[in-house]
């Protein structure tokens, strides 16, 4: 995962601009030094433009994306948040909270927003019940990352978000093609330049965010860490977020947490699309049964994304097919367009999976105070009064 790498695989998933990631650690903002100086807070290699960017995490474990204008504000505050934590441990846990955090990135010309909002380890929404209660000069915030586990319909279920601008990003740890760019912002600017690009998030520019299921996420529903059995959240408060059936802990998933402060059932006017996806190695790794790391799998994706540019490319348009394996893929790709694709959500760090309509696959729910095996196309309720299950599965 160095720049040069994912410079070259960002070409091949069809991504201009990408976070630099961890760019308060010294010795990788330094890789990052290396490349071309396009602008005093973009570099480039390979017409492939990097944003000065890192992730923190501030005393209250609350994560928060902020954006440099340049390496001397880097440096900035870097001086001032080595005071209060190790900045060369990964991701830097600053003895600060948000506000203070605000203050600092502010006063340095920096912007700052909350990453994946609503996971229950690290986001914003796992520790209040506001992002008002967080950051004291709130106003300067303007806007969030949701999260794999959380999309635009979901996320606007909370009105004081609709206004601000949600960015859908990979936080990849890895620059393999199912990982990087898994999630993409489509932003519209005239040209590429941080103030550019600031004014665009800023002023509502962002035109399109492309997104996993939120059912692939590793925290979309409530589920038992161990036994991995889903709970609907009236059960698990009841059981105190014991599993009953293992004892193992419950964790709450981004869809309860969202359901707990829903407060609108619109999107505002200004809010883009959201368009879901499923990265194009996962879909080759599916139709040939093989897996998404195999050999196979990677030159496969390779010659597609050669032959038609990017992968962005063959996820979002009609292609015709020309061979056995571009006619599998394409299929694939649009029995998940009539959402004729089946998932076992993601919930307690598990990824979700996505099953394919040829596939049965069961999993584990708590109902009637027992676990129930079912079918993941079965027609079961949760619970009374809820809607059913499989309108979100
Ligand atoms: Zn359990």
């Amino acid at each position: 995962m160095i720049p040069k790498k994912i410079a070259q695989n960002a070409r091949l998933k069809g991504l201009n601009l990408v976070g630099s990631g961890d760019i308060l650690h010294e010795r990788w903002g330094k890789y990052i030094k290396e490349l071309n100086k396009f602008d005093e807070g973009i570099f480039e290699y390979g017409k492939v433009y990097f944003i000065l960017q890192a992730e923190v995490e501030d005393r209250n474990r609350v994560h928060h994306l902020i954006f440099f204008p340049s390496f001397s504000k880097v440096e900035e505050l870097r001086e001032i948040f080595s005071r209060y934590g190790n900045l060369n441990d990964g991701r830097p846990k600053i003895n600060l909270d948000g506000s203070e955090i605000l203050e600092y990135c502010k006063n340095s010309d920096c912007e700052i927003g909350f990453a994946h909002a609503f996971t229950p380890y690290f986001g914003l929404y796992s520790k209040y019940d506001s992002y008002k209660d967080c950051y004291k000069d709130w106003k300067q915030i303007f806007f969030m990352e949701l999260g794999l586990s959380a999309d635009t319909g979901m996320a606007d279920k909370i009105k004081e978000l609709h206004e601000l601008t949600f960015l859908s990003c990979s936080d990849s740890h890895s620059p393999w093609p199912h990982r990087l760019g898994r999630e993409v912002t489509i932003i519209e600017t005239r040209d590429i330049s941080y103030d550019e690009i600031m004014n665009s998030i800023k002023n509502k520019k962002v035109k399109l965010n492309i997104k996993l299921n939120p059912k692939e996420g590793k925290y979309h529903r409530t589920r038992c860490r161990d036994c991995l059995t889903f709970f609907s959240l009236s059960d698990a408060k009841s059981y105190k977020f014991k599993c009953p059936s293992c004892g193992g802990i419950i964790k709450k998933g981004v869809f309860d947490r969202i359901e707990e402060l829903k407060d609108s059932d619109f999107s505002p006017g200004h809010r883009p699309k959201c368009l879901h996806i499923i990265p194009l190695s996962e879909i080759i790794s599916i139709v040939i049964e093989r897996n998404v790391l195999s050999e196979e799998v990677q030159k496969i994706w390779r010659k597609l994304v050669e032959k038609h540019g990017n992968e962005i490319k063959i996820l979002t348009n009609n292609l015709e097919y020309e061979n056995e394996i571009e006619k599998k893929v394409f299929e694939f790709i649009k029995l998940f367009r009539e959402n004729k694709i089946n998932y076992v959500p993601g919930g307690a760090g598990e990824y979700g999976k996505i099953i394919p309509p040829w596939k049965k696959e069961k999993m584990k729910i708590w109902k009637n105070g027992r676990v129930n095996e079912i079918e993941i196309n079965e027609e079961i309720s949760f619970e009374k009064g809820q809607a059913f299950l499989s309108d979100y599965i």
